[in-house]
């Protein structure tokens, strides 16, 4: 099975690489990799944030493994030319149109969650945000109206279709999981909101086993801080999605600390922390590995077949936690390949 390794920028680089060292362990011969440049690190070198061959490469590849794209030296540049614009349209050209988003607090941080620690404990939740759609890519432009203003405006419009596909890896993931499903919209004002309701109604007719419920997207937001262990598995839309899960992940404790999965329709998909490139400490070894070493367990186990594995690498992380290894974001003192040593000594 290909690997496409994309380290991207700033700290990018430093994580993947402990990342592909805990594969090499677990993995061995069985995962081969190609490696390509993209964002900042691509333009620099080729011009482009998202040059023909990684994006060949991208397409070829079983999955992929990416570290972070942003880069100061290129804010003055034009929009499509810079580093962010190389995960959309990766995103777009691959239809990677589900995000997974796992937030779950290891025990052994739950002083370093944003919530009271007995709070915290219980969160143990992924949230299932739809990327290829929504208020991101209706239209939108900026017009001047009759009485003179500037008025800017973006179109939400989703099709039955489009909710259908992320519903159906909503319902499929809390099948695997606790069996509990919830669907956040805003239903009570939105028109996309209710055809998203009734499509996600008419679809649990399939799913009798799961428990369904609804949720408005200001209420989800409050519960999240009230009683996150009261989720398993949230559906929800790019926009409420994109808000929701950068809550979560400080509910959960760092963001060094959370992975995440982009996937298309056959569970092809790209892994990457949810941090970005994080400029402030690039190039130091004090980035957390854990993140990007918990994405790569997540590709074993959702595009790769190798559930086992992925339980190892988890279980290994736990373990060097439970040691007492501590990345600066977690409070320590421990350097980026010294984390890697110890999830590596743990395994
Ligand atoms: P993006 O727009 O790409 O999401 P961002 O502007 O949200 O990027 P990050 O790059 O995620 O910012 O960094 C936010 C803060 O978190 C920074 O202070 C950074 O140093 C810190 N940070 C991010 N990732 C890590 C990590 N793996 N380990 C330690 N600190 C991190
Ligand atoms: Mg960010």
């Amino acid at each position: 099975m290909l690997i496409a390794l994309f380290p991207g920028d700033g700290i990018g680089p430093e994580v993947v690489t402990q990342a592909r060292r805990v594969l090499d362990v677990v993995c061995g011969d069985a995962l081969s990799y190609e490696e390509a440049p993209v964002g900042g690190a691509a333009y620099k070198a080729e011009g482009h944030p998202l040059p023909p061959a990684t994006l060949d490469l991208a397409k070829r590849a079983d999955a992929i493994l990416f570290g972070a794209v942003g880069d100061p030296d290129c804010d003055a540049l034009e929009r499509h030319l810079r580093p962010e614009q190389a995960i959309l349209g990766l995103r777009k050209e691959l239809t990677l149109f589900a995000n997974l988003r796992p937030a779950k607090l290891f025990p052994e941080l739950a002083d370093a969650s944003a919530l009271r620690p007995e709070v915290a404990k219980a969160i143990d939740l992924v949230i299932v945000r739809e990327t290829n759609g929504d208020v991101y890519f209706g239209e939108k432009g900026m017009r001047t109206t009759p009485g003179g203003r500037r008025q800017g405006y973006d179109v939400m419009s989703y099709d039955e279709d489009e909710v259908a596909r992320i519903a159906r890896v909503g319902f499929e993931t809390a099948k695997a999981r606790r069996g509990k499903l919830c669907s956040v919209d805003k239903a009570n004002v939105l028109e996309t909101s209710q055809l998203w309701r009734d499509v996600v109604i008419e679809m649990s007719a399939e799913y009798p086993e799961i428990e369904l419920s609804h949720m408005y997207v200001d209420n989800a937001a409050m519960q999240l801080v009230r009683n996150p262990g009261q989720f398993d598995v949230i559906v929800t839309g790019n926009l409420f999605g994109d808000i929701l899960s950068d809550q979560a992940s400080m509910c959960a404790g760092s963001i060094g600390m959370l992975p995440s999965a982009t996937l298309d329709a056959e569970q092809k998909g790209l892994y990457e922390p949810i941090h970005g490139s994080a400029p402030d400490i690039a190039g130091q070894g004090k980035a957390n590995p854990l993140a990007t070493i918990l994405s790569a367990a997540m590709m074993l186990r959702y595009s790769l077949g190798k559930a086992a594995e992925a339980d190892r690498i988890e279980a290994a992380v736990a373990k060097a936690l439970a040691a007492g290894h501590r990345t600066a974001d977690l409070g320590g003192s421990v350097a980026t390949a010294q984390m890697g040593d110890a999830v590596l000594a743990a395994l």
